[in-house]
């Protein structure tokens, strides 16, 4: 019993000290208040973006809650929300969505010197107001059985008639087909363009459908002998556990286009971007300029490379071992904001000539 009551009575001391010291001497180190959550919406498949926006928050504390939609749906969530929005920060695909959005006055300008010096000036806003984090290559995929690489050579090319019933694409109406078109309309005029749009339909094997993914099986399966596709698919093919995915794979052979092209064609292949910008409803928008210096670096634009198989933006990010194999390609340096705005003209040539 008096064991018990003198432990009773020695622990009610010790605290009453700790209390007292507590008290006495000031706290050497405040706590830091946790940090305010993040919200991203994006237009980025969850399994791609996840892992970059999870390394951020392990590196920094900023927890981040991410709303997942098409780049359509998102701008128009912002809008409707105004200046109420929780969203700090979009991600997009496709430059056209980036320069819609900026149009419609969403994005506040960013002056920040990692970005300016992480992302080249083709691949970000001139004034500012969003940056690529990663390079999108449409590139041309061509059956190893039926077609050498040395019959191909530019995306001009493939209106050639000798194609005829040869080529596969996906829908026009997509804006990885539209950007393309509309670059080739920037650079060629509409007449051209139109030309060559006929020209193209024409050789196709089957009416658009599917996705990048199906092009490359039609083209594996010898239901055609070309394709359009961007190059990521291919590399998650090549890089897939499913044998289905890497047979088609190892069928098909990746083609970059324009490499030796003639005065007035694309200069180099046709490079869209995946990208990102701040809110100008942001109530964080500090941080959410951190996450995007952060989604620019190093470590991040790694991960770009090999989780997804796109091109990092940084010049210094390691390269990745399936993208170095496809050997160096020169890259169009057309501005990318002076060809997205052509992409409603492409959109109504295309119906005109019947690309679906
Ligand atoms: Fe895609």
């Amino acid at each position: 019993m008096f064991k018990k009551s003198f432990l009773v009575l020695s622990v009610i001391a010790s605290t009453l000290s700790a209390f007292a010291a507590e008290i006495a001497a000031p706290k050497v180190a405040a706590i830091k208040p946790p940090e305010k959550e993040l919200v991203i919406y994006s237009a980025r498949k969850e399994e791609l973006i996840k892992p970059l926006l999870d390394q951020f928050t392990a590196k920094t504390g900023i927890p981040v809650k991410m709303l997942s939609d098409d780049a359509p749906k998102l701008l128009a969530r912002i809008e409707s929300e105004g200046a109420q929005s929780p969203a700090d920060v979009l991600i997009t695909v496709d430059v056209a969505n980036l320069t819609i959005a900026k149009d419609k006055g969403l994005f506040t300008k960013l002056n920040s010197k990692t970005l300016n010096k992480n992302v080249p000036a083709l691949y970000r806003d001139k004034d500012g107001e969003w940056f690529g984090l990663s390079k999108r290559i449409r590139a041309v995929f061509y059956n190893k059985e039926k077609v050498k690489p040395e019959e191909l050579s530019t995306y001009e090319d493939l209106a050639n008639e000798k194609w005829k019933g040869s080529i596969v694409a996906r829908s026009s109406s997509h804006p990885y087909n539209q950007s393309l078109f509309a670059h080739l309309i920037k650079v060629h005029g509409e007449e051209k363009a139109t030309t060559w749009a006929k020209g193209f339909v024409s050789n196709l094997a089957r009416p658009p459908q599917g996705g990048d993914s199906d092009q490359l099986r039609a083209v594996a399966s010898g239901e055609a002998k070309l394709a359009i596709s961007n190059s990521y698919y291919f590399g998650k093919m090549l890089t897939s556990e499913l044998p289905e995915d890497k047979l088609v794979a190892q069928k098909v052979g990746i083609f970059f286009p324009n490499q030796k092209s003639a005065k007035g064609e694309l200069n180099g292949v046709h490079v869209n971007i995946s990208g990102g910008a701040v809110l100008k409803a942001s109530k964080n928008a500090k941080n959410a300029q951190k996450l995007l210096e952060f989604l620019s670096s190093a470590e991040a634009q790694d991960l770009y490379a090999s989780l997804n198989k796109e091109f990092p933006v940084l010049t210094t990010a390691k390269s990745d071992s399936v993208l170095a194999s496809w050997g160096p390609f020169k890259e169009d340096k057309t501005l990318l904001g002076a060809w997205a705005p052509h992409s409603k003209q492409a959109t109504l040539i295309s119906d005109k000539v019947g690309w679906k």
